[in-house]
C-alpha cells in the first residue's frame, strides 16, 4: 500500500503572488525597515528579530487601515482553491506554514482552510507599537532564531507515516524542504532546491500542483 500524503504550503509568494509583509512596509514604515530588511537578507539579523523590528516602526492605530490594504491589495496564486479542495477530497492534510502574521494570513485563507491547519505569528495591538508574538519559535534542532519556524512545525506535526511535500517560494523554506519526500518549488526554493539536489518539482501556480499530485498518485497507487 502506498504511503498517505500530506502537504505543507508556505504562505507570501506561494499562495499570494508577492510578500505581503513587504507590501506592508512599503506602503506604510518609514524608511528605516529596508535596512532591516536588508539585515535579514544579509543574515546580519535573524528572521525574527528583523520582522519584529520592522513591525515595531508601525503604530497599532493602523491597525485596520494596514488590515484593508493588505486584504484588498493581496492575490492569491491562480488555481489554490481548486487546489484545496483537491487536498480536501483526496484526504491530504494540508497545513499552511507561514512566517506571515495572523491578521492577514488568516481573513486571505478564509473559507479555503481550516484555521487549524495554519501555523504563522501573531500581532498585538495592546502597546503603541504593533508587537509580533512567535507561538511556533525554533526547537532545539534549529538555531536559526526563524521567528516561525517552519522545519520546528514539521516535526512537530510528526508526519513519519506520511509522504511529505513542501510547497514554497524562499529560502525561508529550504529546511523544511530537506525534511520533505518531495519540494514543489518556484523563485529562489526552486534553485536551492536544484543547488541541495533536493527531489523538486517546479510550479508556476497551484492547477500546476494538482497536475504533479495527480502524476505522484498514478505511480504510487
Ligand atoms: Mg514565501
Ligand atoms: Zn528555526
Amino acid at each position: 500500500m502506498s504511503r498517505k500524503t500530506a502537504i505543507i504550503c508556505d504562505f507570501d509568494g506561494t499562495i499570494t503572488n508577492s510578500d505581503n509583509i513587504i507590501a506592508i512596509m512599503k506602503k506604510f514604515a518609514p524608511p528605516q525597515w529596508e535596512k532591516l530588511k536588508d539585515e535579514v537578507l544579509s543574515e546580519e539579523i535573524s528572521i525574527r528579530e528583523g520582522v519584529g523590528e520592522m513591525f515595531s516602526l508601525l503604530s497599532s492605530s493602523q491597525k485596520q487601515e494596514i488590515t484593508n490594504y493588505i486584504l484588498k491589495h493581496a492575490a492569491i496564486r491562480e488555481g489554490f482553491a481548486e487546489f484545496a479542495a483537491f487536498a480536501k477530497n483526496s484526504d491530504y492534510p494540508l497545513y499552511i506554514v507561514s512566517g506571515g502574521i495572523d491578521f492577514f494570513v488568516e481573513p486571505l485563507l478564509e473559507g479555503l482552510v481550516d484555521p487549524d491547519s495554519i501555523f504563522c505569528n501573531s500581532a498585538d495591538f495592546s502597546e503603541s507599537a504593533i508587537t509580533i508574538l512567535w507561538p511556533h519559535e525554533c526547537d532545539h534542532l534549529c538555531e536559526n532564531d526563524c521567528g516561525c519556524c517552519k522545519p520546528s512545525v514539521v516535526r512537530k506535526l510528526a508526519l513519519e507515516d506520511y509522504r511529505k511535500i513542501v510547497i514554497g517560494d524562499s529560502i525561508t523554506d529550504l529546511q523544511a524542504a530537506k525534511l520533505a519526500d518531495l519540494v514543489i518549488a518556484r523563485d529562489l526554493l526552486l534553485q536551492k532546491s536544484k543547488e541541495y539536489n533536493l527531489n523538486y518539482k517546479e510550479f508556476s501556480d497551484f492547477h500546476d500542483v494538482i497536475s504533479i499530485l495527480k502524476k505522484l498518485e498514478e505511480v504510487t497507487v
